[in-house]
């Protein structure tokens, strides 16, 4: 489903390389963790595969179901089916939540050749989303964010994902201090999502958010690369010993 190969990932207007040859394989319907200490590069590469601007790709690939997604805009890539859940969700005050998401996902379809929804069937599609994810419809006709709880925006952001369809969702979690609340918002929205056609990368310092969502591997992060790559019990162990023998065992100094 996802397969990066040696992505080399440097600031585009300075010399500092970030990302050093990353590897990194998804497989359809899983979920991987990725943890890793402050500054590994885990953001940037969230940011790179959705193709955020001031990074630039000096090698390697990024390939979604056959598709290279180094080479698309950030819509096409949207529309190739990568979600980028934001750690901190933009407010877009004067927008109406149902007007932004009808208007994301008819962009969605219009970019994959499909027709619009009908104002009625996307109706229909939201409530019901909404209902199962416990969004006041109320809260659908208030503009995006604007004044949204900590857990408000949570579940926005979820209602969003659950109306896009993504294939790959990536939720970069980390320096965000979700509390308790809205880590199992999260956490109960990607369990809801999950299916054999839906994989996702959960980004985390903690090992505590993957109590909640059980990740199907678990990668440790370091210096821009992929270090080792384990089981959910990799995760047990980083949070019991910290990283610096990880580290160590490939010559890195914390
Ligand atoms: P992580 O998410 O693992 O903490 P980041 O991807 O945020 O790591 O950052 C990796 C490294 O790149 C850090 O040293 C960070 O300071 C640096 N970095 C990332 N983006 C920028 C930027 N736009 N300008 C300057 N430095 C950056
Ligand atoms: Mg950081
Ligand atoms: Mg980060």
């Amino acid at each position: 489903m996802l397969e990066i190969r040696n992505l080399h990932v440097k600031l585009e207007d300075q010399d500092k390389v970030i990302l050093k040859g990353l590897d990194l394989t998804v497989e359809s319907g899983s979920v991987h963790a990725i943890m890793g200490p402050n500054g590994s590069g885990k953001s940037t590469l969230s940011y790179v595969l959705s193709g955020r601007d001031g990074y630039e790709v000096t090698d390697g690939s990024a390939v979604l179901d056959g598709q290279e997604l180094l080479d698309m805009e950030p819509e096409a890539r949207a529309a190739a089916g990568l979600f980028l859940a934001f750690q901190y969700p933009v407010e877009i005050p004067g927008v109406g939540n149902m007007t932004f998401l009808r208007t994301a996902v008819n962009a969605q379809r219009k970019a994959r050749g499909e027709e619009e929804l009908s104002s009625t069937d996307f109706l229909k599609e939201i409530r019901a989303k909404a209902k199962a994810l416990k969004i006041d419809a109320e809260m659908l006709k208030r503009p995006v964010n604007v004044g949204f709880s900590g857990g408000e925006k949570k579940r926005n952001e979820i209602l969003q994902m659950a109306m896009l369809e993504p294939k790959m969702c990536i939720l970069d979690e980390t320096d965000s201090g979700l509390d308790v609340d809205a880590m199992r918002l999260v956490a109960d929205g990607v369990n809801a999502l999950r299916s054999p056609e839906r994989s996702f990368i959960v980004i985390t310092h903690y090992q505590r958010l993957l109590d909640h969502i059980k990740p199907d591997v678990v990668h440790i992060m370091a210096d821009g690369r992929i270090l080792q790559t384990g089981g959910p019990e990799l995760a047990l162990e980083v949070e019991k010993n910290g990283y610096a023998d990880i580290l160590k065992a490939h010559g890195i100094v914390a």
